[in-house]
């Protein structure tokens, strides 16, 4: 049987690449590009609360990873490098296997070198614990913030909303799905893409940004408190996940789309005069990109409104927002 340090070294340590020092010594030793910032962000997945126990190993190295490179697109910083801290009741060869494949096919495909990390035992009740820190890069000044939107910018979101959300609910039994539809939205909470290069895009033409990691509400409040602002949002006008039209619920399509976490999609506001450039960016880089509502002037507050104009009416997904 391998120790542990063999374990690691078998499955995580490469040579460093552009990296001066990587995996192996006390410390990785990194220099950023000449004059551009670090942009660094860390998160933390934990067994029971942000994955289902049982998740498959290569998916959950792919999404440790993918929600790390996340915060990164949502800065419009491109992605260098990352560090990863296990916590495990047992090293678990196979586990461990499965889960760096799914790490690095991600790390590989988004210029990501991996360059340190710890493993450490939990204690038997304990579950698996992940945590990186991911390293990019910005030219100063370039960051999307999420202080950065204005009084009547528009509000844009990428691709769809709620379909990592209904994924869940699928897991869990709560909703029952076709085969098709429920292998689609498992695909949207176990596997999604950091919208990178929109985010690199955008540098320049958004206002403010944020991902979509706790639901479209709660992540827009998060703009419109950083920001001063308010918000208005055609809820109609949300893109969502094309699994809901064949479920006829449209108290938990409310519900995923505007509070579903997990899309990792962008959230973003741009000058009302920029929008021909961003729906040419959507036909260049071939990925939907909707305008769903304005930045208002005043108190920071966030209403959704239906096709006529008229106030939704409060619902359980987001009034706690309010
Ligand atoms: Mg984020």
């Amino acid at each position: 049987m391998p120790s542990e340090f063999e374990l690691i070294r078998h499955f995580f340590e490469r040579p460093a690449r552009s990296a001066r020092l990587g995996v192996g010594d006390d410390c990785a030793l990194i220099a950023p590009s000449p004059g551009m910032d670090l942009a660094v962000s860390t998160d933390m997945l934990a067994e029971g609360i942000h994955f289902l126990t049982g998740t498959d190993a290569r998916r959950l190295g792919h999404k440790s990873l993918a929600v790390n490179i996340s915060d990164l697109a949502a800065m419009g910083a491109s992605p260098r490098w990352a560090t990863l801290a296990l916590a495990m009741p047992t090293a678990d060869e196979a586990w461990l296997s499965e889960f760096s494949a799914g790490f690095f096919a991600l790390a590989d495909r988004s210029g990501v070198e991996l360059i340190g990390g710890d493993t450490t035992r939990s204690s038997t009740s304990a579950s698996i614990m992940i945590c990186i820190t991911i390293f990019g890069e910005v030219p100063p000044g370039d960051a999307l913030l999420r202080s950065g939107a204005h009084p009547g910018d528009d509000i844009w979101v990428s691709g769809e909303l709620g379909g990592a959300a209904l994924g869940l609910a699928q897991r869990l039994g709560r909703v029952t799905l076709s085969n098709q539809d429920a292998d689609y939205v498992t695909r949207r909470l176990e596997l999604p893409d950091p919208r990178v290069e929109l985010g690199l895009r955008l540098r320049g033409l958004a206002t403010g940004a944020i991902d979509v990691s706790d639901g479209f509400a709660g992540d827009l409040m998060h703009i419109l408190e950083r920001s001063g602002a308010g918000a208005q949002v055609h809820y109609e006008s949300l893109p969502r996940c094309a699994a809901f039209a064949n479920l006829g619920d449209p108290e938990l399509e409310q519900r995923c789309v505007l509070s579903g976490g997990d899309d990792y999609e962008l959230i973003f506001t741009a000058s009302a005069t920029r929008r021909d450039d961003v729906e040419r960016l959507a036909r260049e880089l071939k990925l939907p990109l909707a305008c769903v509502g304005t930045m208002l002037e005043g108190e920071r507050k966030l209403e959704f409104c239906d096709a006529a104009g008229r106030a939704l009416p409060a619902a359980g997904g987001f009034d706690h927002f309010k």
